[in-house]
């Protein structure tokens, strides 16, 4: 799952963007509106938390000019707590918002739901086989008993679940699971993969090779 944080002070942003990849996601970070919108235009990130007050492009229009084209869940965080500033966001086209000072468990618990929102599951827990993955406490469990992932293979195993039945290709998951700072070491999917394997059973995944990574049934469709 890729991130992207639109957030213009440093010391915040930095921070969001941290507490981010020690959950397993990648992170990506803009400091002003206009690198905000060209970066959210540009790649398909699972979620966007969005500051209202930006340099450059305010946060409300980054959403208007966003929300032309992409459908992208987006979590606005404002220091502004009127209820006009809130709805004027939801009406913008946020699908959440969060009021500033604001506590970090909070805006990850929200930020999951609306990633599990935007791809159409309401129970958090996924099962596949005797595997259950719970995307609320980012726990997995092989028949009925705690499995330790890292947080990367964590990732990996949700985002395939999140789709299961479909084929992942390789661009996918190094698009959704590595962000423009990750170094080249974190992100060979196959090392990833080969360690899942290890502890979900040798075909908890898939492999199409030349392609990519499939979980559960035997669907065809393309991501
Ligand atoms: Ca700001």
């Amino acid at each position: 799952m890729r991130v992207l944080v639109i957030e213009d002070e440093p010391d915040l942003s930095q921070a969001l963007a941290q507490a981010l990849r020690e959950e397993g996601y990648a992170a990506d970070r803009a400091l002003d509106g206009t690198e905000g919108l060209a970066k959210a235009e540009d790649c398909d990130y699972d979620a966007i938390v969005l500051d209202l007050s930006l340099p450059g492009l305010d946060g409300l229009e980054v959403l208007r000019r966003l929300r032309r084209n992409r459908t992208t869940p987006a979590l606005i965080l404002t220091a502004r707590d009127g209820v006009s500033d809130r709805v004027r966001g939801l009406d913008a086209g946020a699908d959440d918002y969060l009021v500033k000072p604001f506590a970090l468990t909070e805006l990850l618990a929200r930020l999951r739901a609306l990633i599990r929102r935007s791809t159409g599951l309401a129970d958090p827990v996924i099962r596949i086989g005797d595997t259950a993955i719970n995307t609320a406490t980012r726990t997995v469990e092989r028949a009925g008993i705690e499995v330790t992932l890292t947080a990367r293979e964590y990732a990996l195993v949700e985002l395939l679940a999140l789709y299961r039945g479909r084929l992942i290709t390789r661009s996918v998951i190094y698009d959704r699971l590595f962000g423009d700072d990750d170094d080249t070491l974190s992100n060979v999917v196959e090392v990833h993969v080969s360690h899942i394997r290890k502890k979900l059973g040798k075909d908890f995944i898939q492999t199409r090779r030349g392609q990519g990574y499939q979980v559960g049934g035997s669907g065809s469709d393309d991501v």
